[in-house]
């Protein structure tokens, strides 16, 4: 994506760094650094940045805020929301914190800026290198779903982060409709909403579950296992695409856990149809 704001040239500036996505990381190395992650301790974070509360407001009409103060800034946030989107919250106004300590006329509206503090909440969260020690690992819905509560965080925050660290293929569907999709570039997915809008429709009523189907790339096929479970309601599913050979039935690896199996119900259920 093409960055244009003054937000993301401010964040590019802060961390020395010639691309959005570059300065993300950089910018997590440096709030979570000397840290032994997982999970974030938010709070270890707060006074790098002149943050003196951090507290529950029943009063408050969105998910969180981040309020002056004389000597710094305080972090108000919803305190009915789970601890996952909490902590979600909570890291993402850390990233307003860091523009507003950038200088004079700091960003503080816009679609690019509230997409970058996203990130950098993400990165807060799951930060990059400390998932270099999944690399090669089977990262199927019952690992993804294993690491979102090591690290705190939710199964779509945890699969949109491997997804795009690994170049695996992940989507959300509501209503029938895809809400967001991670495809990695190199593959060359056609037109990848609507093959998982496709691939999805065969899903039926199942809550959860999986099954292989060819995927169309550029210039070939490649066979894929989807897996999709059920999250939030009914009608919200989250889908991962990974390499069909690591879940053949005999490199199946048994759950460890029997929550494992429940929370990915249905996952038995292998219906070949390419
Ligand atoms: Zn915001």
């Amino acid at each position: 994506m093409t960055w244009k704001s003054a937000a993301a040239r401010r964040i590019k500036d802060l961390a020395a760094e010639d691309s959005v996505e570059a300065a993300v990381i950089e910018i997590g190395r440096r709030l979570t650094d000397g840290q032994a992650l997982p999970p974030t301790n938010l709070h270890t974070i707060f006074p790098r940045l002149a943050i003196q509360d951090c507290y529950p407001d029943q009063q408050l009409r969105t998910a969180g805020e981040l309020r002056k103060v004389v000597d710094g800034f305080e972090i108000a946030y919803c305190g009915t929301d789970s601890l996952a989107r909490r902590r979600f919250t909570i890291a993402h106004e850390i990233a307003h914190a860091v523009f507003e300590r950038t200088g004079p006329h700091c960003p503080r509206k816009g679609r690019e800026l509230e997409r970058i503090c996203d990130m950098i909440a993400g990165e807060i969260l799951v930060p990059y290198d400390s998932l270099n020690s999944l690399d090669g690992r089977r990262l199927d819905l019952d690992a993804l779903s294993d690491l979102a509560d090591t690290y705190q965080t939710s199964l779509t925050s945890m699969a949109i982060r491997c997804a795009k660290r690994f170049g695996m293929m992940a989507a959300q569907i509501e209503f029938g409709e895809v809400i967001w999709c991670v495809c990695p570039r190199a593959g060359g997915v056609v037109r990848p909403r609507t093959q998982i809008k496709r691939l999805a429709s065969l899903c039926g009523e199942r809550r959860a579950g999986e099954f292989r189907c060819t995927v169309e790339l550029r210039r070939s096929q490649v066979v894929k296992t989807m897996q999709w479970t059920t999250i939030g309601c009914a009608d919200r599913q989250l889908f991962i695409f990974c390499n069909a050979e690591e879940f053949a039935p005999s490199a199946a690896q048994p759950s460890s856990a029997s929550s494992r199996s429940r929370r990915i119900a249905g996952r038995q259920e292998l219906l070949a149809f390419s």
